[in-house]
């Protein structure tokens, strides 16, 4: 009998207990894969062939190899080498970004000038480039400092004298490699999802924090195999500086075996130099790319010092907590005292809109919305898909700007400042910072995914309300605890359901106190099962004073909350009221029509 006709027949809820056979005294006999094997053998053969006449064949002359691989003037031009590849990296990425920023700015004129370096530099052959350089004094007899068209000069050197071998070497190298790191990081900043600038930008994060926290971090990870790419082509490249007659290892190779004709020995040696560099490399890459990857992956595999330390039998991360769930000194047990409406003790938000519309192309999506809301009430806003809801909502924020007509936060305009009878426009700066008094909370949360759900929260009250980060991660582990998820505190989102990313995503708006919180569809990227968490999350915030703005289609729910009931179409209100009046007694044929879809 057979371990498989064992079960035959069996109904399935019979399998469940454990049969009392004991297969413990079976014997296993493992699968075999012949073509594997074959395989396995043929690989076997073919590397002992290669090995073979390598090594067994005199003329690779590997005595003369042992002889020059370690010898003074071949270590001097590696080290050459290796200091002009990180050279030309390190100033190579750094224009490189630079340019890369450039290019995606709003400034037309920066975008062209970066795009026209990208082209010239791409086109010149590196060699050509370098032979450019070292005749400069050619064409410029002596380099100066001084304010360009005066007669005021600072400073002035011989060309000749200022750009040695080295120096145009390392310029060379530098404007070749920034041209195609420009390219390399321009794709990194375009694979990072709007959502993210988005949810920054509501944040108020300052646009060079954006940049740096939040825009190139995550760019990261697509830049980084393609930029270990261009440091080895740089590493390599420097080869070709053998032209300016600068010893580096290619070049001083070269001076050996013209000397001593052995040719194939001496580059072997720089060969299995390269290949030194090239496996160096390799190793640095795949570590940053490790760290980069922070939070990518649900289940990051363990790292290879992990895995080793794993297989000596002791393993540095407790097999309890392999997934970066572990926290240290856990949150304060949550105290029942403190409760979400007294975390957010900031007093709402008097929210006018007058006269506001809005059009996309020929397309109006808002049409002239008037709508009031006082300090501290909750208002749902319902309609169809597409009748302009989410546009109203990121107006309120300034994530859109509107054609015409105001809106006004206690009494302060969205996006002007008003001096007399005069509206200036503001700066991108100070509608960051008024940013701060509206929180948002997104559809797809849009919660920062290299960053911790703790570093999420604590990330905008450092930076904009200027909190120490020991108050800021008090208060986000209170937050945390609040909104039940004071064990996660270190998980990434994508280790963490819907509903708990989306309660992060509410702590993380609340840190900065708003006076408006912002709820666009908060629940419908969610499985039915983890709506009630979230709503929960909403109710308690309800009249804890803070105004909120909640678009929804959880009508059950907005009859319990919202003190008035707005319904859209077309980009118009059509209806506004108590819920007992909108939900109960619809004035508008549509409204009803709408209800009785939804209902
Ligand atoms: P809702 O949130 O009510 O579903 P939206 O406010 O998102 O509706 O969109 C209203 C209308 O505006 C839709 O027809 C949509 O296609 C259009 N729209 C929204 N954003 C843009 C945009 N950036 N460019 C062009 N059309 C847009
Ligand atoms: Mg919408």
């Amino acid at each position: 009998m057979t371990l498989a006709s064992d079960f035959a027949g069996l109904p399935a809820h019979a399998q469940t207990p454990a049969p009392n056979r004991d297969f413990s005294r079976y014997r296993i006999v493992p699968a075999r894969y012949p073509a594997r094997i074959i395989g396995t053998i043929f690989a076997g053969v073919v590397l002992f062939a290669v090995l073979n006449s390598v090594l067994a064949n005199p003329r690779w002359g590997w005595d003369v190899f042992a002889e020059w691989f370690f010898a003074e003037p071949v270590l001097a031009g590696l080290g050459r080498t290796l200091l002009l590849t990180l050279l030309g990296t390190v100033f190579g990425f750094l224009l490189g970004t630079g340019l890369a920023l450039a290019r995606v700015s709003g400034s037309p004129l920066l975008a062209s000038l970066s795009w026209g370096y990208v082209w010239l530099f791409r086109s010149i052959p590196l060699i050509v480039l370098l032979l450019i350089l070292n005749n400069l004094g050619y064409l410029y007899s002596t380099v100066w400092l001084g304010i360009p068209f005066t007669e005021i000069t600072f400073a002035s050197w011989s060309t000749t004298q200022l750009i040695t071998p080295f120096l145009a070497a390392v310029l060379g190298l530098t404007l070749n490699a920034a041209a195609f790191s420009s390219e390399i990081v321009r794709g990194g900043i375009l694979s990072v999802d709007q959502g993210q600038l988005e949810a920054a930008a509501a944040l108020g994060l300052p646009r060079r924090r954006q940049v740096s926290r939040i825009v190139l971090p995550q760019a990261m990870r697509s830049i980084l195999p393609t930029a270990f790419n261009e440091v080895i082509t740089l590493a390599k490249g420097t080869s070709q500086v053998y032209i300016l007659a600068l010893p580096e290892l290619f070049y001083t190779i070269q001076v050996i075996y013209r000397r001593n004709l052995e040719v194939i020995p001496l580059l072997m040696v720089a060969t299995v130099w390269y290949l030194v560099i090239l496996s160096v490399l390799s190793f640095v890459q795949h570590h940053i790319e490790r760290y980069y990857s922070r939070g990518a992956l649900r289940n990051p595999p363990p790292s290879v010092i992990d895995r080793a330390l794993r297989w000596l039998g002791r393993s540095r991360v407790p097999a309890a907590a392999g997934n970066g769930f572990a926290s240290p000194a856990q949150a304060p047990a949550a105290n029942g005292a403190t409760s979400l409406s007294t975390l957010s003790r900031r007093s709402g938000g008097e929210i006018r809109i007058s006269h506001v519309s809005k059009s996309f192309g020929s397309l109006k999506v808002l049409d002239d919305v008037n709508l009031a809301l006082r300090p501290g009430s909750v208002t749902a806003i319902i309609g169809q898909s597409g009748s302009g809801k989410s546009t109203l909502l990121r107006s309120i924020n300034h994530l859109e700007r509107v054609d015409e007509g105001f809106i006004a936060i206690d009494g302060e305009l969205i996006g002007y400042r008003q001096d007399g009878e005069t509206l200036y426009e503001l700066k991108e700066k100070d509608i960051l910072t008024r940013r701060v008094d509206v929180g948002m909370v997104f559809q797809n949360f849009n919660l920062f995914p290299h960053l911790t759900a703790i570093e999420n929260i604590v990330e905008a009250p450092v930076t904009v309300r200027g909190l120490s980060r020991e108050q800021a991660l008090a208060e986000a582990r209170e937050l945390l605890a609040r909104v039940g998820l004071a064990e996660k505190a270190d998980a990434y989102p994508r280790q963490l359901s819907g509903g708990q990313q989306q309660r992060v995503a509410i702590a993380r708006a609340l840190a900065l106190r708003p006076k408006v919180l912002l709820f666009d569809e908060p629940t419908s990227a969610l499985d039915p099962e983890l709506v009630g968490e979230v709503l929960d999350v909403i109710k308690e915030l309800a009249r804890s004073g803070t105004t909120l703005v909640i678009v929804t289609h959880e009508i059950g729910f907005a009859r319990e909350v919202a003190d008035q009931v707005v319904f859209m179409e077309a980009g118009r209100i059509l209806e506004t009221g108590t819920p007992a009046q909108v939900f109960g007694n619809p004035h508008h044929l549509r409204t009803r029509e709408f209800l009785a879809k939804v209902l």
